[in-house]
């Protein structure tokens, strides 16, 4: 593969920034065997959302579990299994944190990946599957087959347990809210990977980011709303792997720049 002039240029704001972070969606996680939620190949084409309004899983949380354990077999990792794995594009990410040049990634997904592949910073926006904690008293318990069981799982207190992914309707998290706009505010460069800016208020981050003077670097195989309003400094049309892949090799090479 060629060294594009958007490569080189991503490379060289990667290696000058002082203060990295990451910001990624569904896309990076398709070539790990994650279908996204949207779109033709997505999740809400094969399962109901509505199953997962907060509302609908008050009312009638068995339809809902049902689907949330076909998804935990299919491809959502739990505490205790994980159907798939991390692909190169989650694993360029933590070896950039454990070599000191990435302050932390935000993703919007709840697949586990990026702690699987060694990311330690991960704030994760939407929740993730590894717990779930019960409505009434609060108590949070590892998600696992045995604690899923159950066609309604319950706290032992009786309460409906919910997996600690938020559901629509829901709020943001509020550490992984704050967290996440202190790392927005702070870094001077933003690799946005696999998500195209339509969730919000997810989507409002990188353009936080760009307005503190972060130089944003975008890799999606096709222009998002971040390119076309003009937040993407730096594009990069290709699948996540392939480009991180290459985006590394070329950080490595140059080594890490002094001040
Ligand atoms: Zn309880």
């Amino acid at each position: 593969m060629s060294d594009s002039p958007e490569l080189r240029r991503a490379a060289e704001a990667i290696r000058k920034s002082r203060k990295l972070a990451a910001f990624t969606g569904a896309g990076i996680s398709v070539e790990s065997g994650i279908p996204p939620f949207r779109g033709s190949n997505g999740i809400w084409n094969r399962y109901d959302s509505s199953l997962l309004d907060i509302d609908r899983f008050l009312r009638s949380p068995a339809r809902s579990w049902e689907a949330i354990k076909a998804m935990f077999t299919g491809f959502l990792a739990t505490a205790d299994r994980a159907p798939v794995a991390p692909n190169p594009a989650h694993r360029v990410l933590a070896k950039w944190e454990a070599e000191g040049r990435l302050a932390g990634v935000i993703t919007q997904n709840i697949d586990g990946l990026h702690t699987t592949a060694g990311s330690r910073n991960v704030i994760e926006y939407h929740g993730h599957c590894r717990t779930m904690t019960c409505l009434d008293c609060g108590k949070t318990v590892p998600l696992t087959a045995e604690s899923t069981a159950a066609d309604v799982p319950r706290c032992s207190c009786g309460g409906l347990l919910k997996p600690d992914f938020i559901f629509f309707g829901e709020g943001i998290p509020p550490k992984a809210a704050r967290d996440a706009e202190e790392l927005a505010a702070t870094c001077d460069c933003m690799v946005l990977v696999g998500t195209s800016g339509a969730v919000y208020p997810a989507a409002a981050l990188p353009p936080a980011a760009k307005r503190r003077g972060a130089t944003i670097v975008e890799i999606n195989p096709e222009p998002t709303a971040y390119t076309e309003r003009g937040v993407t400094d730096v594009f990069i049309a290709r699948k996540a792997g392939e480009a991180m892949t290459a985006l590394d090799r070329l950080v490595s090479a140059d080594g890490k720049d002094g001040e």
